[in-house]
């Protein structure tokens, strides 16, 4: 076991927004803790949106409340039904349930329409028929104030005309907005009268063609967590400029209860992008293959390179929820998957770079089957037989022909262990006329069958190795950080700083032959290299597998060398 803690128990979590919540119940404020999970479905969820995934649900489970997956589907224009659907997959992968809970913004068009023209009634909204450009005039700046519209004090019965007459469709998209009316003068530029409705003549994914006005976000997101009864809005950093707008606008409406917002930073993780649009953009111009692709930090992508939606879950644990922002190590997320692999996946032996050996004293056509351990960490894994024979592979980097001094693998007439078998020294080194090495002739000593010699010889390694008659072919694909800086784009395009070698395929690697069997995703360590899993394009004819991290653990160090620093 490392000597990193675990995760402190649920009851034990302490954060700020768990401390309010916990004086929320304590007070009475609130009996049943209601939260959300509320994605645009208008991209794939990554892992900053595990952030947000882990706390809402997260509270929701530590305080016996509920948590609902809501779609804040009010922007028909970005929106796909593929989006909706993948969504939920990916929270389900992640370890989430909402029941019955499953709503939409769009379920509330009706009631939000209804909440509008309340607005107007009570002289809190007006039609503006200024142009998208004139309202931007008019809004000001950070250091001016803005101007009304000369539209602002249009009398209600005329806005409500106007309104009932932009839903019925007979005005073009721009022609007229529903505004609330606040203060054209607020430090705070959301409180400069607000959009809350615009014409949208657009298809919506669920209803249809129903409707041709659509609320804004801020009228939304409020609104439907207090349609729900939504006790505590969880939502990153950004918004803490809406939280007046959002309070303003809950003040005035006939809500049944008040949910109230708090926030929290989002997570940023070194090495990558977690925008939306870059990772669209990373995709659409092909800089990797897809939503999935192992180098991406989406949900898809993490969990096509094999990563159990427990180490996400871990990683997230860990995480600080607070108001300041910063950039997480990739490393940390690397840690928590190796902790948790470390702990499940079973061991295999696999060649990547192979070369060829060929025991010469081995008996002719003879098979030998040893036993090897499936997860020293595990003794319940059991072991698996695995054949031995006269021709066998093994890292063609475990061998040099001129080794320097603190190289203690095989070399010319130095001997070493190959796991579970034997012990073979090296004889003869055979190359081809381009002067590389192209195989290597051992002799092996029978006495160390299993690993260890009567005499007590010692060796100073062991070598994974695969039979060469009994291992299958397979291509390996190596992933690398998708971009060379830790903080992508920081002086310039974030394309500058793509990793040209963030993926290398090894087209000619041989696995033991059980890993012809491995379910797709299905975690495995290959000895001395990583963990690796099966990807979706393995065929029975074409193994493919991912690495999905190595075994070297850098937070270890970095961890080292900050308590020394
Ligand atoms: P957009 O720019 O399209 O709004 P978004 O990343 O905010 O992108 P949403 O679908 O609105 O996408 O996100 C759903 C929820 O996930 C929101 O509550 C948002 O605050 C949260 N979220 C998004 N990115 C992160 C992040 N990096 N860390 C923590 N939470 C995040
Ligand atoms: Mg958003």
């Amino acid at each position: 076991m490392s000597e990193q803690p675990d995760p402190a128990a649920p009851e034990e979590i302490r954060d700020y927004i768990r401390d309010i919540i916990r004086d929320d119940l304590a007070a009475g404020r609130r009996e049943v803790i209601v939260t959300r999970f509320p994605p645009e479905p208008n991209g794939y969820l990554h892992i900053g949106h595990a952030k947000s995934i882990c706390l809402n649900f997260g509270v929701a489970n530590e305080f016996g409340g509920r948590c609902h997956m809501r779609f804040d589907d009010t922007n028909p224009v970005k929106e796909e039904h593929e989006y909706i659907d993948a969504i939920q997959e990916d929270v389900k992968w992640l370890g989430f349930r909402w029941g019955e809970h499953l709503y939409f913004a769009s379920d509330h068009f009706e009631r939000l329409y209804g909440w509008a023209e309340h607005l107007i009634n009570a002289g809190d909204a007006y039609i503006d028929d200024l142009s998208p450009d004139e309202i931007r005039e008019h809004r000001g700046t950070l250091t001016e104030p803005g101007r009304n519209s000369p539209y602002r004090e249009r009398p209600v019965a005329e806005n409500l005309d106007l309104f009932q007459r932009m839903r019925a469709g007979e005005f073009p998209n721009g022609a007229r907005v529903l505004r609330a009316k606040i203060d054209m003068s607020s430090g705070n530029m959301n409180l400069r009268d607000p959009v809350i409705y615009r014409i949208l003549h657009a298809n919506h994914p669920r209803t249809g063609d129903a409707w041709c006005i659509y609320p804004t976000y801020d009228f939304a997101h409020g609104q439907s967590d207090a349609i729900e009864g939504v006790t505590h809005s969880l939502c990153t950093l950004e918004f803490e400029d809406h939280r007046p707008l959002y309070d303003w606008l809950i003040a005035r409406l006939p809500v049944d209860m008040v949910p109230l917002q708090y926030e929290f930073s989002r997570l940023n993780l070194s090495y990558t992008v977690l925008s939306k649009r870059r990772l669209i953009q990373l995709v659409q111009d092909n800089h990797v293959r897809s939503w999935d692709d192992p180098r991406l930090p989406t949900l898809r992508g993490l969990r096509r390179r094999g990563i159990p939606p427990a180490a996400i879950r871990d990683f997230i644990g860990r995480l600080a929820i607070s108001k300041s922002d910063g950039v997480v190590e990739m490393a940390l997320l690397e840690h928590c998957v190796r902790e948790l692999l470390n702990q499940t996946a079973l061991r295999r032996m696999a060649v990547l770079k192979p070369l060829k050996v060929v025991i010469d004293n081995w008996p002719e056509g003879e098979t030998e089957v040893l036993e090897a351990i499936n997860n020293p960490n595990d003794e319940a894994a059991g072991t698996r037989p695995v054949s031995f024979s006269g021709e066998i592979y093994i890292e063609r980097d475990d061998f040099m022909e001129e080794p320097p001094k603190k190289f203690f693998r095989l070399a010319p007439g130095r001997e070493v262990r190959l796991r579970y078998a034997y012990f073979i020294t090296c004889r003869e080194v055979i190359k081809d006329d381009a002067g590389e090495v192209i195989e290597l002739r051992c002799s092996y000593d029978p006495a160390s069958r299993g690993g260890s010699s009567p005499d007590g010889r010692k060796v100073k390694a062991t070598l994974h190795w695969v039979s060469a008659a009994d291992s299958v072919p397979a291509e390996v694909r190596l992933y690398n950080h998708l971009f060379t800086r830790e903080n992508p784009g920081a002086d310039g395009d974030v394309l500058d700083d793509l990793n040209s070698e963030s993926l290398e395929v090894l087209a000619d690697c041989r696995l033991e032959p059980g890993l012809a069997n491995a379910a797709i995703g299905e975690a495995v360590q290959f000895e001395r290299q990583g963990y690796f899993c099966s990807d979706p394009d393995s065929t029975p004819e074409r193994l493919v597998f991912n690495r999905t991290i190595s075994l070297r653990d850098i937070w270890a160090k970095i961890q080292k060398q900050n308590r020394q620093s």
